[in-house]
């Protein structure tokens, strides 16, 4: 399996992401931070023990979500496999989510959560992909931006398989 990105390259973006979250959200209060299952989990395991080296005051709550595409042309329907446990309401929230693809998901995540007027809402996916997509989505920070293929590793799958992988390979058909 060929790394499109390396272990040392990822450790090395996530330690500068953490910075890029300080600075701009700032220690004061404590942040939520939410991070959609299943691929994020590697992620965001990294991300908030960097976090953690820069005093960054946090929780950790985790959704479980797959979007469809409803009758309708709105945003994106959810369907939940697990529910916000709590209430984004009157909280600073971090978002953080493994890939933006076409933005349907965190779409309908980021509608989901302001409705419920948290002061602050960041986001935060480690990989995006470089295409045009039909929902406008705010990403606030990004790890890498990468080419329209479908990648496995470092916590995302392929039909269940290759999460344990360190880095990101591209998976090509066969
Ligand atoms: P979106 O709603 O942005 O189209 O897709 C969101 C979800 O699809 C991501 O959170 C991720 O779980 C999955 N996904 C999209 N692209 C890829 C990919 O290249 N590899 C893997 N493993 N999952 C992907
Ligand atoms: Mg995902």
């Amino acid at each position: 399996m060929k790394p499109l990105i390396t272990e040392k390259n990822i450790r090395r973006r996530i330690r500068r992401l953490a910075i890029e979250i300080v600075n701009e959200m700032g220690r004061g209060e404590e942040t939520a931070v939410i991070a959609l299952l299943d691929g994020s989990f590697m992620f965001l395991a990294d991300l908030i023990r960097e976090l953690y080296q820069l005093d960054f005051p946090l929780t950790v709550n985790f959704i479980g979500v797959s979007s469809y595409q409803g009758n309708t042309r709105s945003s994106g329907r959810l369907s939940w496999y697990r529910r916000p446990p709590l209430s984004a309401a009157e909280r600073r929230v971090l978002l953080v989510d493994d890939i933006l693809d076409t933005g349907l998901t965190l779409n309908g995540v980021q509608q989901h959560l302001l409705r419920q007027n948290p002061t602050v809402l960041k986001t935060c996916v480690l990989l995006k992909k470089s295409k045009t997509r039909s929902f406008d989505n705010r990403v606030d920070f990004t790890g890498f931006t990468i080419p329209d293929v479908f990648v496995a590793g470092y916590g995302l799958d392929m039909n269940g398989r290759y999460r344990e992988l360190p880095y990101i390979a591209a998976m090509t058909e066969s």
